[in-house]
């Protein structure tokens, strides 16, 4: 029996392994290696389950001859991963009239009649198939229940309840063998990552029943707190129980250490609670994970019946690696990879807590992790009263505009019908760290009359309360109990590990200083984004902006630039301050102009009265700007052609800041960076003309600086023309977003109103501006970094889109040779963490994704 391999005895040397017979006989054999008290178990492998589910069966008389004839049996599942579930355990086998009696001397008729109770119940439900209501009106559980249960069988069967264990286990592993065949057993494992063909083991086990004369029961044991990760011994203990019954035992359950709240197995039988507390500690040096002890305890002393990875959350598991990896029992660079990049988002933002119940009103997109709740408003400048009222609000909008961005900040959260992953409440919102779900086109905006109506007609006005679950695109009503953001000591632990491991650089994207702050906390290796254009939107400067645009003359425009010139200054010496040492690339002027005017007659009205010209005036000269294409229009480098004002006066502000900033600290070497380039022309006319401020700005100040500059590459024809663009430049930096927006002819704004139809119906296999489409934007990327280093070996090359923080989209980033990739700030440690796990697995030579 030892060696066969279908139905193998669990010994130490036995032939178990967890793709043939499955995790939990796995860790059975481990179990009895450590010598641990685990009942004596038979392991049947994947085939000789599929082949039972067949009509094949395998010698059950060999099965039994394992076991002692007074043994009662159990079967549980076994498969390859435990998280792919599998059918109920089923106690008891082996329980029949005769053997009734013999333990109702041995251990009293109520416990023997509950033992036997419990199995005739599962094998009618499940085995003989029969509904579970033909057992309601049973109460009793002692031998009258038993009676009555025994003929509630036969009247629905006409048959008598079986007395042979052959038959009985035969039986039993048929149903629990068919079962894993089903389709909706099927569905349920794939939907937890199981392939579709993954076999099941099960594991004949001799029962220890946990009833019975002195202390008898059972129970589950952890060493760690499965919410926080920190060392304390939970679990839950029941006298006279069986398998996991104490966990659903409420009140009746004991705590396992001595605990104020009530009585403890450590005062019931403190012999057996200190033998679980050491097999619980040598389970976790020897299994090298947190693992919860299924235990029964007869007359006083503990057996083993089964260990499990302790199920935790998020926070639970980084405190679990370090911890493991601080005790010397898993090397650090595994604890950087038991951690799911992912998952940090959860540590990272608050969140809604997962025990709470959930009033879900919709779902949407996804767009920025992190809960939130506060009372709903319709308009950016209500959301700044409610700010200042130190009231949280939720800023509902159809769409954001760049007009919304103060509205945002004085926002907790904001949810938008239109959009995707990368419209601009989503970028924003990301770069924020605020939650933020767009795309909820199954709700019904009224902004005008400021109504939000959930799909099932609960209409929510101005005022009322919502919480926000960005990590989900939940909307709910009203407020969730939440769970507050963890970066503590083992978060920056597990991240220092990884830093090493690391061997692709991680920037964040970040506008503000307090973008900057946030990207500097998290450990970012520089700025490799800052979108100037969000700067203009403060109050206090988005008149002058105004008025530059509004210039007739080049005259007027350079007065208004020359008073946004020191704004800028001062924006960009924080920026270098806050990054010292570090590296802060600058994006000069990328979007229409016409985005910064106003478009609502009010604010029209309010701007002729700021200019003090007709408003007649404002709203011509509104519709003249207007495009039928903004985002193929006059922006990016071609205003920097065309009004070149505009990049002379930022370039200015650049230097003049690189200085300032250089005075108290280590030289600045800013990084410069044209957006929206299509031709090599593109680049050399604006590069002449930053040359020149720089030459100027170190002339009138008498101090000579560094700076890089470079070319964003976020179109298809910058790509393809990357060999002629390259020269003129030190860096390369691909804007992933209107990359794949161009590539695709896929509006981003626009995208999110089919992108689940498109999802769903597998056009594309995922959302193009969340994952990088490898394939085609993917290709556009190769070819422009091969041709752009083939013309100058040593450029930087990195991408700034929003995939930069995409797991799966970095490992694209790795292969293909880029130096760095950057992301929102609240994505950094994501991205920390998944790049070092690309650079682990690829010094293992394994895949992690
Ligand atoms: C991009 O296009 O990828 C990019 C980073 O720029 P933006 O999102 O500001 O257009
Ligand atoms: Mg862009």
């Amino acid at each position: 029996m030892q060696n066969n391999p279908n139905t193998t005895l669990i010994t130490a040397t036995a032939p178990v392994a967890a793709n043939t017979h499955g995790g939990r006989a796995k860790c059975l054999q481990r179990l009895v290696r450590l010598e641990l008290p685990v009942p004596r178990t038979v392991a049947l492998s994947f085939g000789a389950v599929h082949d039972i589910a067949e009509g094949q069966m395998p010698d059950i008389a060999a099965v039994l001859e394992q076991f002692d004839e007074t043994d009662l049996l159990c079967v549980r599942p076994s498969s390859e991963d435990p998280d792919w579930g599998g059918p109920g355990a089923i106690l008891n086998i082996g329980m029949n009239d005769a053997r009734y009696v013999e333990l109702s001397d041995s251990m009293g008729a109520d416990a023997a009649a509950a033992l036997y109770l419990r199995f005739v119940q599962n094998y009618a439900v499940h085995v003989a198939r029969l509904d579970p209501d033909v057992f309601e009106d049973v109460v009793d559980e002692g031998p009258q229940g038993l009676s009555e249960v025994l003929h509630a069988y036969e009247a629905e069967t006409d048959e008598q309840f079986p007395q042979d264990p052959a038959e009985q286990l035969s039986e039993v592993l048929k149903s629990m063998a068919r079962a894993w065949e089903g389709t909706t057993a099927r569905l349920l494992r794939q939907a937890k990552g199981a392939p579709a063909d993954a076999g099941l083991g099960l594991v004949v086990q001799q029962m220890i029943p946990g009833v019975g004369q002195g202390e008898c029961g059972s129970g589950v044991l952890q060493l760690i707190n499965r919410s926080t990760g920190m060392p304390q011994i939970t679990g839950r203990y029941l006298s006279q129980s069986q398998g996991r019954d104490a966990l659903g035992a409420g009140s009746g359950a004991l705590y396992l250490e001595k605990d104020a709240r009530g009585p403890s197995l450590e005062e019931l039988a403190p012999e057996a609670f200190e033998e679980l507390k050491t097999h619980a500690a040598l389970m976790r040096a020897k299994l090298r994970e947190e693992m919860q002890v299924e235990f029964v305890i007869e007359s006083g002393h503990a057996h083993i019946l089964d260990g499990v990875r302790v199920p935790r959350s998020a926070r639970a598991s980084v405190r679990i690696a370090v911890r493991l990896a601080e005790d010397g029992i898993i090397p650090q660079e595994e604890a950087v990879m038991r951690i799911e990049p992912h998952s940090l988002n959860e540590l990272l933002h608050r969140q809604v807590d997962p025990e709470a119940t959930r009033d879900v009103l919709t779902t949407g997109i996804a767009a920025s992790p992190g809960a939130a709740t506060g009372k709903i408003v319709f308009t950016a400048a209500e959301a700044q009263a409610s700010a200042a009222r130190s009231e949280p609000c939720i800023l509902v909008r159809r769409e954001t505009s760049p007009e919304d961005v103060r509205g945002m900040h004085a926002a907790v959260a904001v949810l938008t019908e239109k959009g995707g992953m990368t419209s601009h409440a989503a970028v924003i919102g990301r770069g924020m760290g605020l939650p933020c779900i767009v795309g909820a086109s199954d709700m019904t905006f009224q902004t005008k009359k400021k109504t939000l109506t959930a799909p099932d007609g609960r209409v929510f006005k101005t005022g009322d309360t919502l919480t926000i679950d960005g990590s989900s695109g939940q909307v709910l009503a009203g407020q969730p109990a939440m769970l507050e953001a963890a970066l503590d000591e083992c978060f920056q632990t597990l991240m220092g590990w990884a830093d090493q491991a690391r061997d692709i650089g991680i920037r964040a994207n970040a506008d503000t200083p307090a973008d900057a702050q946030t990207a500097r906390n998290f450990d970012a290796q520089g700025i490799g984004l800052c979108r100037t254009e969000h700067m203009f939107f403060d109050p206090g400067r988005l008149t002058v902006m105004r008025e530059m645009i509004f210039a007739d003359e080049p005259s007027g425009r350079a007065a208004a630039l020359e008073r946004l010139l020191p704004m800028q200054r001062e924006d960009f010496t924080q920026l270098f301050r806050i990054m010292q040492g570090k590296p802060v690339c600058i994006r000069l002027f990328d979007p229409p102009l016409h985005e910064f005017l106003p478009t609502t007659r009010t604010g029209q009205r309010e701007l002729a009265e700021a200019l003090d010209i007709p408003v007649s005036d404002v709203t011509r000269r509104v519709e003249a700007m207007s495009e039928y294409n903004p985002m193929l229009g006059l922006r990016g480098v071609r205003l920097g052609v065309t009004v070149p004002e505009i990049y002379d006066m930022q370039a200015r502000a650049i230097f003049e800041a690189t200085i300032e900033a250089s005075r108290d600290g280590a030289p600045v070497v800013p990084e410069v960076m044209i957006p929206l380039v299509s031709a090599k022309r593109e680049v050399e006319l604006v590069k002449v003309r930053i040359d020149a401020v720089a030459a100027a700005v170190a002339q009138e100040r008498g101090q000579d600086f560094d700076y890089r500059l470079g070319v964003m590459v976020e179109t298809p024809r910058a790509c393809l023309r990357a060999d002629e663009i390259a020269p003129n430049t030190a860096f390369l930096s691909f804007g992933t977003n209107d990359l794949t927006q161009m590539t695709y002819g896929l509006s981003r704004d626009d995208a999110g109103r089919f992108m689940s139809a498109y999802v769903q119906q597998g056009v594309f296999n995922e959302d193009p501006f969340h994952v990088l489409d490898t394939d085609g934007v993917g290709e556009l990327l190769q070819l422009g970094a091969a041709r752009a280093r083939a013309a100058q070996p040593g450029l930087t090359l990195s991408v700034c889109g929003e995939h930069g923080g995409n797991p799966e989209s970095i490992a694209f980033c790795r292969d293909a040779g880029f130096d760095y990739v950057s992301c929102s700030p609240f994505r950094v440690p994501v991205a920390r963490l998944a790049a070092a796990q690309l650079a682990i697995a690829h010094k293992l030579g394994e895949s992690p994704l």
